[in-house]
């Protein structure tokens, strides 16, 4: 038996279709035209690559966008002085910083995030947003674990009751996880680099989400049979795009599978155009 294949492309076209439909009455009845701008530092190829997705994404449902490059010889006061305008933006809604930042300015990054309004922190880093998720408000919830969510609720799985195991702790995707699995009422672990037994804790779950970043971490002997495998990772492999799953091997044993390429992936900027319209709804009190 074959496990049946989360294909993004379908989720994403309807959180898009979603989101637009929300887009159109915010403009038809409140005259609200929600607004992201992406600030992108530095020369970063994928970085360019990922920002011109999202001003396209934006464009093509009807959200404003502005993207604002910056050199990487930019000091870090200036950034800041950008943030802080935008934050006094009325036509903006959303900022986020493209990461990663500059090597000459990874030590600031926490300050640079920390200056977003956290009313306007799409991306859901803003400690202020970090501390609502742990306590049960999911007010601007990171996009991709947000996507991973989504995607479990448009497919029908039950998470409420399952033992859920998350490979990873990162604070952009393994940590935001874990908070949303346990909102959900699913039992949670989280493994990491120093977990021991790693293969046997992950056999336990039923909903199994890898975040680690390494090719084809997850094999076979590492899952239940019938489990849902979420594979989060983007890895590059003899040049290719492979996930952290051995989509081939796994595919056998799971009971539903993402793929890498097409999988989560797609719904991490549908996820940040519906956050984009969430905060325009928040700043202006519309339900
Ligand atoms: P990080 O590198 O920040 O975190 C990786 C996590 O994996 C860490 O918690 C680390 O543990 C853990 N880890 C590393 N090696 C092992 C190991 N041998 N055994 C167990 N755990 C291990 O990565 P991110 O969370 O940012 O990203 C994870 C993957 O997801 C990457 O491939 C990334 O490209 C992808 N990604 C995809 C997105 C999308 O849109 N689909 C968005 C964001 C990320 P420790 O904490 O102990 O170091």
């Amino acid at each position: 038996m074959s496990a049946q294949i989360l294909a993004g492309k379908n989720f994403a076209a309807q959180i898009k279709e979603n989101t637009k439909r929300d887009i159109d009455v915010l403009k038809r009845d409140y005259d609200i035209i929600p607004g992201l701008a992406v600030i992108i530092v530095g020369e970063n190829p994928a970085s360019q690559v990922y920002v011109a997705n999202k001003h396209r994404a934006c464009a093509e449902i009807g959200i404003y966008s502005e993207v604002i490059h910056m050199p990487a010889s930019i000091g870090k006061d200036a950034l800041l002085d950008k943030i802080a305008s935008l934050n006094e933006n009325d036509k903006i809604h959303g900022i986020l910083v493209q990461l990663p930042l500059p090597d000459a300015m990874k030590a600031d990054e926490a300050e640079i995030l920390n200056a977003i309004d956290p009313a306007k922190d799409v991306d859901g880093f803003h400690p202020v947003n970090v501390g609502k998720l742990t306590i049960g408000d999911e007010h601007l919830v990171p996009c991709t674990p947000a996507g991973c969510m989504k995607m479990l609720e448009m497919a029908g799985i039950g998470i409420a009751g399952k033992q859920a195991v998350v490979i990873g702790r990162s604070n952009i995707v393994g940590k935001p996880m874990f908070h949303l699995l346990l909102a959900r009422n699913a039992t949670v672990t989280v493994c990491h680099s120093r977990t021991g037994n790693l293969a046997a804790i992950a056999r336990q779950a039923d909903i199994l989400v890898a975040a680690v970043g390494k090719p084809n971490f997850v094999t076979k002997d590492m899952v239940k049979p019938g489990a849902v495998v979420i594979d989060v990772g983007i890895n590059r492999l003899d040049g290719k795009l492979v996930g952290d799953v051995d989509f081939e091997q796994v595919k056998s044993v799971a009971g539903a599978i993402t793929p890498v390429p097409g999988g989560v992936g797609l719904l991490t900027i549908a996820m940040l155009l519906s956050n984009t319209v969430k905060a325009a709804c928040l700043i202006h009190q519309v339900n």
